[in-house]
């Protein structure tokens, strides 16, 4: 396979280098990329609707004469193009709004596919539909791909290009399978190049299905096949290392804790204990709801690895988060010796340097720290226990790269994001898991909401009188999604506004991710300290700020958030004594955003909101690579292809246990994969 499989799109028949760079754009650089770029969705024109059968809402496909073609322009600056098709049953019009270029693309005479949303009213319409030209030689009874396209690249000729790629595959003996033949076999699952073949072209439903199904497996064994062969090497390592049983200083600790220990937590402490006590290096998950008290733990592993003679380091996602760990930690660890401190990007170059040399003699013991600590410059002299918190915000390579500053630490690794099962299988399949389900005793749940933004001025008067009660608050802002910039500029405005008019009489605070260092620590310390009594807020907020006097949240623009984050936003609250409320702020309403917002106010369990989410809102959502680090699936759903992903892991388990078998399997994957395999194969 291997030259045609990693040959540059650039020198196939009819691409030249205005075309390559087009489908660059789509992030294909080679036949392989192009391979795999499956197709969006399929038109079975085996099975084409006539006008007159159109139905009303749906997205339907049809074949059409072009009749007429007018444009009108109802004001300046404004076009209307209107294109009236015919079939022997009647006629459709084609409505683009302001893309004046149509008229050019379309004659009358010419015949076409009209793929779009139906709209039966006095006509039957199809605003924005997606057209293609049919052309004599063009095959009409057939399922035809529709891949995911960039302007200027046409259907027919993707199509065209796409059977090159699969003919030169035909012609192009060898390793084409990944796949073992035992697992073939066992699965019952096609040929690789007849899965590819059917994938793009199938020749029927049937046939397409099972493309698919061989792909999907494919794809998921491969990844599974990263994690197993992960999970042994951490398994393999004899070498990591050994802690003793607990000596007079983690007692101590554990004597000072303010509150008695949950049962839960007893028994991941116990687990965690076990794991470090143990040669084999520790890998180990901590599931836990927002609030569970998860920090605690993670405070007693990093003692109990100082007690050892090793160095501990404990590294989150945001500064706020870093820091309050290192408060935390300050008042835990008072008097006992242990030298700790924060490490983070707005430290001044000099204390910075200091540090660093510090760490590096072992004249540190834990280093709390964000993702500084990854930094390269970062040495430690004797790693002996490594904390992620909140790993869900890290990707894999990420939490390995702070592995990789020992050898062989234990490695913890804590997420308030409960991972609905099958996810868990996939982003955390190396990981041993630990479950909090308990929350700590006497916390009342926070009452939850969903108000109109016309009721508005009643929610923030609510506010101000919890507030003027000595509570305090959070107002957080919508989210925009991909602009740290503008999702700031919102913030500020909202601030600015309420600090002007509804809380005029009481100290308000802003935070976003545009703060600076020093700015945001100011906030920051004067909302824990009671100073600031309503913090308004973009989602820095999310991840582990504890102040337990703020017993208030709203939500602005609530139906843009997942449930899972919501979830999360939720858990800043009700971690006092008082009853807290929650307020979900929303004008959407649709049927769909009112019935999510309705599961928060009915539920507060973190595990069944993150499977709601994944159902509602499908993996892609969750399952980005910037969550965690692993390879976009370009076919796979683990949502809805759970059954295969559980096969596959089996079979996954199963290769990865004999030596030979993997050996051979590996030279295929990493010719295939090209770049990704470091991603799924590192050890
Ligand atoms: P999370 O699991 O969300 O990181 P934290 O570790 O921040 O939760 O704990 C939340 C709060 O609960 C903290 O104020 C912590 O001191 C407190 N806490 C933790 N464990 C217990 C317990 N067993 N009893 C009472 N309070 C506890
Ligand atoms: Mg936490």
């Amino acid at each position: 396979m291997t030259g045609w499989w990693t040959a540059e799109i650039q020198y196939m028949k009819g691409v030249g280098s205005v075309k390559a760079s087009l489908l660059a754009k789509l992030g294909v650089f080679t036949v392989g990329d192009l391979l795999e770029q499956y197709p969006r969705r399929y038109e079975d024109r085996t099975r084409l609707t006539s006008i007159r059968e159109l139905t009303e809402g749906q997205a339907e496909t049809f074949r059409a004469v072009v009749v007429s073609i007018d444009e009108s322009t109802p004001r300046r600056g404004m076009s209307i193009i209107k294109i009236t098709v015919r079939d022997s049953t009647g006629l459709a019009l084609l409505t683009w709004f302001n893309q004046p270029y149509i008229k050019r693309c379309y004659k009358p005479g010419m015949e076409l596919i009209v793929f779009g949303r139906v709209q039966r009213r006095y006509h039957t319409e199809i605003v924005n539909p997606e057209i293609e030209v049919l052309s004599s030689d063009e095959p009409v009874g057939a399922i035809v791909p529709v891949y995911p396209a960039a302007d200027n690249i046409g259907q027919r000729w993707l199509r065209t290009l796409k059977r090159q790629a699969l003919d030169g595959a035909q012609e192009m003996a060898g390793e084409w399978e990944v796949l073992p033949p035992a697992v073939v076999a066992r699965y019952q699952l096609l040929g690789y190049l007849e899965a590819l073949e059917n994938i793009h072209f199938p020749q029927t439903p049937d046939k397409l299905a099972k493309a698919r199904r061989r792909l999907v497996f494919e794809e998921l064994f491969v990844l599974q096949c990263g994690l197993a062969f992960q999970r042994q090497n951490n398994k393999l390592n004899f070498l990591g290392m050994k802690h003793a049983p607990d000596g007079a200083l983690v007692k101590e600790i554990e004597q000072r804790l303010p509150f008695a220990l949950t049962e839960d937590q007893q028994q991941v402490l116990h687990e965690i204990k076990m794991d470090m006590e143990d040669v084999t290096s520790m890998q180990r998950l901590v599931q836990g709801d927002v609030g569970s008290g998860k920090t605690v733990l993670a405070a007693l592993a990093l003692v109990k690895t100082v007690e050892n003679g090793f160095q501990g380091a404990l590294m989150a996602p945001t500064e706020i988060l870093a820091d309050q760990h290192v408060q935390t930690l300050t008042q835990l660890l008072a008097n006992t010796g242990v030298r700790l401190a924060g490490l983070t990007g707005k430290m001044t170059k000099r204390l910075r340097g200091e540090l660093l040399t510090q760490i590096k003699n072992g004249a540190m013991d834990i280093v709390v720290g964000t993702h500084a600590l990854i930094q390269d410059t970062v040495e430690f002299k004797h790693l002996g226990m490594v904390v992620t918190d909140e790993q869900h915000r890290f990707g894999v390579q990420q939490r390995a790269k702070l592995q990789a500053k020992g050898n062989k630490p234990d490695v913890l690794v804590m997420t308030a994001t409960p991972i609905p099962r099958t996810m868990a299988l996939t982003v955390y399949g190396d990981l041993d898991v630990s479950v909090i389900r308990q929350l700590p005793p006497g916390r009342k749940p926070v009452k939850t909401h969903v108000r109109g933004s016309d009721r508005r001025s009643l929610v923030y008067k609510f506010v101000l009188d919890e507030v003027l009660k000595g509570r305090q608050a959070y107002i957080v802002c919508p989210l925009v999604e991909g602009s740290d910039k503008v999702e700031a500029q919102s913030a500020v405005d909202l601030f600015q506004t309420l600090s002007a008019t509804y809380f005029q009489q009481v100290a308000c605070g802003l935070v976003h991710g545009r703060l600076k260092g020093a700015d945001k620590d100011a906030v920051m310390k004067g909302f824990y300290q009671g100073d600031i009594k309503i913090l308004v807020a973009t989602t820095v907020i999310e991840v582990g700020v504890n102040v337990p006097n703020a017993s208030v949240m709203v939500i602005e623009g609530a139906e843009r958030f997942g449930l899972a984050q919501l979830h999360q936003l939720r858990g800043r609250i009700g971690r006092g004594e008082y009853q807290s409320h929650c307020i979900l702020l929303s004008d959407n309403k649709s049927q769909e955003a009112m019935e999510r917002l309705a599961i928060m106010a009915t539920t507060s369990d973190g595990f069944l909101l993150a499977e709601q989410d994944l159902t509602l809102r499908g993996a892609g959502q969750l399952f980005g690579t910037r969550q965690h680090g692993l390879p976009d699936l370009k076919i796979a759903d683990i949502v809805k292809d759970v059954d295969i992903l559980l096969e596959a892991r089996q079979a996954a388990t199963e290769t990865v246990a004999v030596p030979e078998r993997f050996a051979a399997l590996r030279s295929v994957l990493a010719n295939r994969l090209g770049e990704r395999f470091g991603m799924i194969f590192h050890s």
